[in-house]
């Protein structure tokens, strides 16, 4: 099937129909239309942008080139979240389970590493034994006995997003408003859930670099989710520095486990209180956003999600020792101290820097080992440095280049000044709902 007058016309700025965008959708996943010519379109896509309706229509292509599932038989209100990516964000693995024990029925797939981010998907897996392949059935038996259930893309769900997804990470077409807010709402409406609660990352760290592209992104997407009778709001939420103090796999597994027993980083506490009490409140079971988010705190003081977090641990296969010891999960590691460029306050750690610098060294020590690369950061902007190390750079025993040349970067990721910044609010804004 030949797409190449669907290029051609966006290429030069054209508006695709309704029939374009499902041939070419449908054609990519039935192998009728080549990874050249996506890559092609997606390009176009990315710098030509999409309208409202366009958008709407490539989501609703790529939701029908798989199944959509039936909650109704899980017991119970559901909610979704998704994050458009950001640095040290593991804040599913917190959320989900927690606000499952909160009596909200939590439906999660999730995505592997794009970009300079992370993939929640990678950082659950290094639980040993744990499988995030679960095919529909067990999808929605998990989420029915357990309350919850973080699986991996099934390729019987939006199966068009999981290839145009590692299309777009290999073809620098990620940073498109159309492109991820279809890539994120496929997933969201062939899941089911009827409360969606979406955390779109703004700053340097962020695929949205700035307010009013992040503010685009959010309308975009809930607007597709409100068409579709989907309950959908969408936090706007600064990514200038790593959430939290781990970035990398299996350190933000360990600090996700940690944050669940209450003693989390005060801003990965905070944001994960914030998305939960909205997913409280989108799925109905608190009566606003902000009675839920009471709940969330209350419960991670207590360390209310760690049963949940057990039990879906076991259901998906994994080992439970990793909740009694999480600091196993990284094992022995060599370590590296990486220092700021003189006294003062820390101004900034770049959060895509670091980003990068940890994908970088997890592709040079390979695939058995890449999860035990992280960077642990021992300070946060605004703290004080008076000659100790802001960072530590950790990677698996015998890597040792590997890891010299990352502590180099996250160097060059640091800066102080002779005052501490004005600390940014979190949230930067909130839409739908
Ligand atoms: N998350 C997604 O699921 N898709 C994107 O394109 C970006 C973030």
């Amino acid at each position: 099937m030949a797409i190449t007058a669907a290029i051609a016309s966006k290429r030069d700025g054209g508006e695709l129909t309704k029939e374009e965008i499902s041939r070419a959708v449908s054609g990519f996943v039935s192998g009728q239309v080549s990874e050249a010519e996506m890559a092609a379109l997606l390009m176009a896509i990315f710098l030509r942008g999409m309208g409202a309706r366009e958008t709407a229509d490539l989501t609703m292509a790529m939701v029908e080139t798989g199944e959509q599932l039936d909650l109704s038989a899980v017991g119970g209100p559901t909610a979704d979240k998704h994050s458009t990516g950001g640095v040290g964000d593991k804040t599913t693995l917190v959320v989900a389970p927690l606000v499952a024990a909160l009596g909200v029925r939590v439906p999660k797939m999730s995505g592997r590493a794009l970009g300079h981010t992370g993939g929640t998907i990678d950082k659950l897996t290094t639980i040993p034994g744990l499988t995030a392949e679960l095919s529909p059935d067990r999808f929605l038996q998990q989420v029915a006995e357990v309350g919850v259930a973080i699986a991996a893309q099934s390729d019987r769900l939006a199966p068009a997003d999981r290839l145009i997804y590692s299309l777009r990470d290999r073809t620098a077409t990620v940073e498109s408003i159309p492109l991820i807010a279809s890539s994120v709402m496929s997933k969201k409406l062939a899941v089911g859930a009827q409360g969606i609660v979406l955390d779109v990352k703004v700053g340097s760290g962020a695929f949205m670099r700035d307010l009013r592209q992040a503010r685009e992104l959010a309308e975009a997407m809930v607007a597709i989710g409100e068409r579709a009778g989907r309950r959908v709001v969408a936090l706007i939420t600064r990514m200038d520095e790593p959430l939290g103090r781990a970035v990398g796999d299996a350190a933000e597994m360990v600090e996700a486990i940690e944050t669940l027993a209450g003693r989390g980083p005060a801003d990965l506490a905070e944001l994960c209180e914030m998305l939960a009490g909205h997913m409280l409140a989108v799925a109905g079971a608190a009566p606003h956003a902000e009675e839920g988010r009471a709940r969330a705190r209350a419960a991670l003081a207590e360390g209310r999600g760690l049963p949940t977090l057990r039990a879906m641990i076991a259901a998906q296969g994994g080992s439970a020792t990793a909740l009694d010891d999480p600091a196993a999960l990284i094992g022995k590691v060599e370590e590296r101290p990486a220092y700021p460029p003189g006294e003062g306050y820390l101004t900034a750690v770049e959060a895509r820097a670091v980003g990068s610098a940890v994908r970088d060294l997890k592709e040079a020590v390979g695939p058995a080992a890449r999860a035990q690369c992280g960077v642990l950061l021992r300070a946060k902007v605004g703290d004080r440095m008076e000659g100790q190390p802001a960072a530590t750079v950790i990677a698996p025993c015998g890597a040792s280049g590997a890891l010299a040349a990352t502590v180099e970067r996250i160097e060059r990721a640091l800066s102080v000044g002779p005052e501490a910044p004005a600390p940014a609010p979190r949230l930067a804004g909130v839409v739908g709902a």
